[in-house]
């Protein structure tokens, strides 16, 4: 049984559509997989009828993209009401200051290199949350850099003299909303470094007294040193751990169930009190 709990359409920044995620899935030979776009669920009916097509196993999830103190933090929610009113607020808000926030980043690469924000909209689903990766494809359509990877490398990492930062909630009070709204929140990729800066892990124990389930420790952004540290970091604060591929489809190399979580880990998830539920496989 292989579950694979974090994965990408266009709906946010992966380059499959929701159905065409369900289909890799199956062909893949996965069991599980989620659903988890940025700040939004607009992919979840599409994804919910394939799955239901096909008999794989779906669960219905987000990625909300949090901060604390400048420093990024991403946290996974599943299963939760996708209308709860609070919660949608903040996503809302996110998605809305996203907006200018990408126009800036363009204004400043346009300064050095062929870019414009009609090249960054192209790349865009309608309605879709548009974040640095769709400027990393513009800039791979006018032959700037060969791929996303080093578009980031060079030009958009955190940090890059081009980034610009936009509206994201605190990871605690996103971790106390995902309850709020019946989901189950577990933190994703906590010790990936090459991300960019880290929250210190009393960050962590505040969002596992707010209702954390879970800690992504298996990632393909962590070494196995991360890994590890994730581990033991879920031991001490009573937590699960979980492992995710964050497929992108054709936006990052890593293929999906490249990472996996225990299906015991699954069953504890599904025995949460949730808005919604699985669709079984
Ligand atoms: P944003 O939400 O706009 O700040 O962009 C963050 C997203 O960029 C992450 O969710 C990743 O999917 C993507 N990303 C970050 N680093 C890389 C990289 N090195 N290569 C490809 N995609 C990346
Ligand atoms: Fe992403
Ligand atoms: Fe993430
Ligand atoms: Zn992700």
């Amino acid at each position: 049984m292989i579950v694979d709990l974090h994965a990408h359409t266009l709906a946010s920044d992966g380059t499959d559509t929701p159905a065409q995620l369900v289909e890799e899935a199956d062909a893949a030979g996965i069991d599980v997989v989620a659903i988890t776009d940025h700040d939004t669920t607009a992919g979840w009916d599409e994804a919910i009828d394939a799955a239901t097509r096909l008999g794989v196993g779906l669960l219905p999830g987000i990625e909300i993209s949090c901060s604390w103190r400048g420093i990024s933090v991403h946290l996974l929610g599943y299963l939760h009401d996708p209308r709860h009113p609070e919660l949608l607020a903040e996503l809302d808000a996110a998605r809305e200051s996203r907006d200018p926030r990408a126009r800036r980043i363009v204004d400043r690469l346009a300064v050095d290199m062929p870019i414009t924000w009609e090249d960054v909209s192209a790349q865009v689903v309608e309605g879709a949350t548009i974040g640095r990766p769709h400027i990393a494809d513009a800039l791979v359509e006018n032959g700037v850099v060969p791929d996303r990877t080093a578009a980031f490398d060079r030009y958009l990492y955190t940090g890059s003299p081009y980034y610009a930062t936009h509206y994201a909630p605190d990871p605690v009070e996103a971790t106390r909303l995902v309850r709020a709204a019946g989901g189950v929140p577990v933190m994703a990729h906590p010790f990936a470094e090459r991300r960019g800066r880290i929250v210190p892990d009393e960050v962590i124990a505040d969002m596992a007294d707010a209702g954390l389930f879970a800690l992504e420790g298996d990632h393909p952004d962590h070494d196995d040193a991360q890994r590890d540290k994730a581990h033991g970091l879920a031991r001490d604060l009573g937590l699960h751990v979980t492992g995710s591929s964050d497929y992108h489809g054709d936006g990052k190399p890593q293929r999906l169930g490249a990472r996996a979580t225990d299906p015991a880990v699954l069953d504890a998830m599904l025995a949460e009190p949730t808005h919604r539920g699985i669709v079984r496989p």
